[in-house]
């Protein structure tokens, strides 16, 4: 079948294959060395009650500070980690990180806000999750109430009975759980009744064209009226522009994340956003 798509064809298939399996295995390489190289840092972006213009809670979001190719976003690396296993490292270090500065910031006298954190499916399904988690907090003395652990769709797919229990485990200890994303994988109303969550997160492919596309604009009302009977709480993410801002105000949405009020920040700009927030 080769000898049809002729000698060059067949070279640059190949070559083009080399190039990736390549990558990958430097970028793993970098990958394997960045927590200890402290080449990781937690970004954060405010969670606002647009109710009351005060920021409720907060998500870490991850950045790679790789020293020669600079900035990488997790879009880039994350499904490599996930692929490798390396996630299961750095997505403990996440929790510690977040959890630690979340403490840091309450003992510097803040008000307390919610620290949202995403968690890879692959992560989740690790025997010793909870315990992990339960670590974390442990380790850094938060208070569980104010750790969100962000799952997707995506965890339903393997051992649905033993996410069951570890969500019940977690929501015992006192923890939130928001489903990330929600409307863009699969399976989901049925889980939403068993899965014991806390928040919806609509997913931003949702909000971007709202209110000018009707579809979108229904599927949003749709969301609402279903987390207002399921007694969910709602957060809108990737909110923009005052017309997405308005059209979530008048289906009472309460809670938003997004450019508009700001984008993600490291720490000390985020400190900057909590003074102002006392106001
Ligand atoms: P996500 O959890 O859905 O996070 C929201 C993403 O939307 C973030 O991208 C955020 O910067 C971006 N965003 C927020 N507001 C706006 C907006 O108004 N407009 C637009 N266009 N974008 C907005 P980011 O930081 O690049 O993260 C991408 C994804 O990578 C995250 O999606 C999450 O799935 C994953 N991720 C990030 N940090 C972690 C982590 O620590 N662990 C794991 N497992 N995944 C992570
Ligand atoms: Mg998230
Ligand atoms: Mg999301
Ligand atoms: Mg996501």
């Amino acid at each position: 079948r080769a000898k049809e798509y002729g000698k060059n064809g067949c070279q640059f298939y190949r070559a083009e294959m080399n190039d990736t399996v390549i990558q990958k295995l430097v970028m793993e390489e970098w990958l394997n060395k960045a927590i200890e190289l402290e080449e990781f840092v937690l970004y954060y972006q405010p969670q606002v009650d647009i109710f009351t213009g005060k920021m409720n809670g907060m998500e870490a979001l991850l950045r790679w500070k790789h020293p020669r190719l600079g900035f990488i976003s997790p879009g880039e690396f994350i499904p490599l980690a996930e692929e490798t296993g390396q996630i299961i490292p750095i997505g403990e270090w996440v929790l510690r990180e977040a959890c630690r500065q979340n403490k840091a910031w309450q003992e510097a006298g803040y008000a307390p806000l919610k620290m949202a954190v995403n968690i890879s499916p692959i992560q989740f399904h690790q025997h010793n999750f909870v315990q992990i988690v339960l670590n974390a907090l442990e380790e850094s003395g938060l208070d569980a109430q104010y750790l969100e652990l962000e799952i997707t769709e995506g965890i339903a797919m393997y051992h649905v009975d033993q996410v069951i229990e570890k969500l019940r485990t977690l929501r015992a200890h006192g923890l939130h759980i928001s489903m990330d994303d929600f409307g863009t994988g699969f399976s989901s109303l049925s889980y939403l009744k068993k899965f014991p969550i806390t928040k919806l997160k609509i997913a931003q492919q949702f909000v971007r064209d709202i209110p000018e596309d009707p579809d979108d604009a229904a599927i949003v009302q749709a969301i609402m009226a279903m987390a207002l009977s399921l007694k969910l709480n709602v957060i809108a993410e990737g909110v923009e522009t005052d017309a997405q801002l308005s059209f979530l105000l008048d289906i009472k949405c309460r809670e938003i994340q997004g450019y508009i009020f700001s984008r993600p920040v490291p720490p000390s700009d985020f400190e900057a956003l909590l003074k102002q927030n006392e106001d």
